[in-house]
């Protein structure tokens, strides 16, 4: 049986798909840092060498204003349905070297571990979809298979509705599958149907050309700092609701059957809060819990704050100026562009007279819901149950991945999300790893649904 065997195939190339995982994660591919273009150029050429040498896919390399986005084609029999595999080759930056127990760009396996920048976010995945498609190939290939890969997903993905209008024909697709959402649990294999989107900000507040002496000038002179802390602070209420007008008008209230289904999620509890981050427990919008606030409401987070004297001892001046990094996670049907457009709005609105100000709008996410009760996630639920033995969860997300988005906007393909990257598995974080015989599971998950997917 054809299943059997590309099963069987993973199992003899297991090492072959180890040595392609250590090579790739070796390559630096930090999309944040532009001093590391040719790093990220060099992963998506490393990609294309394994798609075109081992897959025998039909490759090309579209290039952008910065990273290029690898497409890749293997044609299956005719009439068959096609299966779009996406992934993003780039990685975050390392951070602090010394929260590192080994070197981020050295992969290094501890226990059943495999540690390094991009092990789980996503390098690993990615080898999971080509290892998979190589066993199935070996075996017949069901279906048409074809690659998208890009390189800018840790920024935002910037080029990729540029390039997805332009490719729409290309990328022609029944379904893409998704492997970028992670799993709920050890052993509880998952299916993300739901991401947030995200609204990024900087608000640059204007005081004095130059600091001032606030012996001479203070209490007379407009102060940025106080002009932003005041305006800022009144963005949430006491009961935790951002009082922006009009903030939640679009957003789609959970159901009680949809409230049932994530109170049956994994979340860390009150007492396990305090003890792990020093917090005295919970904070947040009044009438949700706390993991419906993290995966179906919308938030307006800070991030930063700049500006004035922040070295040591004091230095009594009115500051120039100051800046102020904050974003919104959104959900269904919140828009990026509205959410920008209320929030000057409210700026406009209360922000005092005697300072000036400007608002910089970062690349904005659309959320999204996909539909959990099609085919296609039937096909993903029976791969992943058997492949496991348990009920896989379904379970909405509280981050981002833009291409969800922006692939059913320009390409109009629906992605099925999934992924087998632990919870802590510390991606963005030091000492990044990937679980590995989850991953081993992975593979022969996506080699079951290659088999099932119908169209
Ligand atoms: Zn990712």
């Amino acid at each position: 049986m054809t299943l059997g065997r590309a099963l069987e195939h993973v199992r003899h190339q297991m090492p072959r798909y180890r040595r392609w995982l250590e090579d790739f994660l070796r390559i630096p591919s930090i999309s944040t840092d532009p001093t590391y273009a040719s790093e990220v150029r060099r992963a998506a050429e490393w990609l294309a060498r394994r798609l075109r040498n081992d897959l025998q896919a039909r490759v090309m390399l579209w290039e952008t204003e910065k990273h290029p986005v690898l497409f890749g084609e293997i044609p299956g029999p005719s009439g068959a349905p096609t299966v779009l595999l996406y992934g993003h080759y780039d990685v975050q930056p390392p951070g602090e070297a010394e929260a590192w127990q080994s070197m981020p760009f050295e992969p290094v396996v501890m226990g059943d571990r495999i540690y390094a920048r991009g092990a789980a976010d996503m390098k690993a995945q990615i080898i999971a979809l080509l290892a998979a498609v190589d066993a199935a190939r070996e075996a017949g290939l069901p279906l048409n298979v074809k690659f998208l890969l890009e390189g800018e997903e840790e920024i935002g993905s910037p080029s990729l509705p540029r390039v997805l209008q332009d490719h729409a024909e290309a990328l022609r697709a029944d379904i893409c599958l998704n492997p970028d959402a992670g799993m709920q649990g050890p052993d509880l294999p998952t299916i993300t149907y739901g991401l947030r989107g995200l609204a990024l900000f900087e608000l640059e507040v204007y005081g004095p050309k130059e600091e001032l002496h606030s012996g001479l000038y203070g209490g007379a002179m407009p102060n940025p700092i106080q002009a932003a802390m005041r305006v800022l602070g009144c963005m949430h209420d006491d009961q935790g609701r951002v009082t922006v007008p009009g903030f939640y008008d679009a957003v789609r209230p959970l159901t009680p059957e949809e409230r049932e289904m994530l109170s049956r999620l994994p979340f860390p509890d009150e007492e396990e809060v305090r003890r792990r981050y020093g917090v005295p427990g919970y904070w947040g919008e009044a009438g949700y819990t706390p993991l419906e606030r993290t995966l179906a409401r919308p938030t307006l987070e800070f991030h930063g704050i700049l500006g004035g004297y922040v070295g040591t001892g004091s230095k009594t001046i009115v500051p120039s100026s100051v800046t102020v990094k904050f974003s919104c996670r959104l959900v269904p049907d919140q828009d990026p562009d509205e959410v920008h457009r209320q929030i000057r709005a409210y700026l406009e609105a209360h922000m005092p007279p005697y300072v000036r100000w400007e608002l910089r709008y970062g690349v904005g996410a659309p959320p999204v819901l996909l539909p959990w009760d099609t085919p296609a996630v039937q096909t993903l639920r029976q791969a992943l149950q058997e492949t496991w033995g348990v009920e896989p969860l379904l379970a909405r997300s509280g981050g981002t991945i833009p291409a969800v988005a922006f692939l059913q906007q320009y390409a109009d393909v629906t992605s099925l999300l999934t992924g087998f990257a632990l919870p802590d598995s510390r991606a963005h974080g030091p000492n990044e790893n990937q679980h590995l015989p989850t991953w081993e599971k992975g593979i022969q998950a996506v080699v079951r649904f290659l088999y099932g997917f119908r169209g």
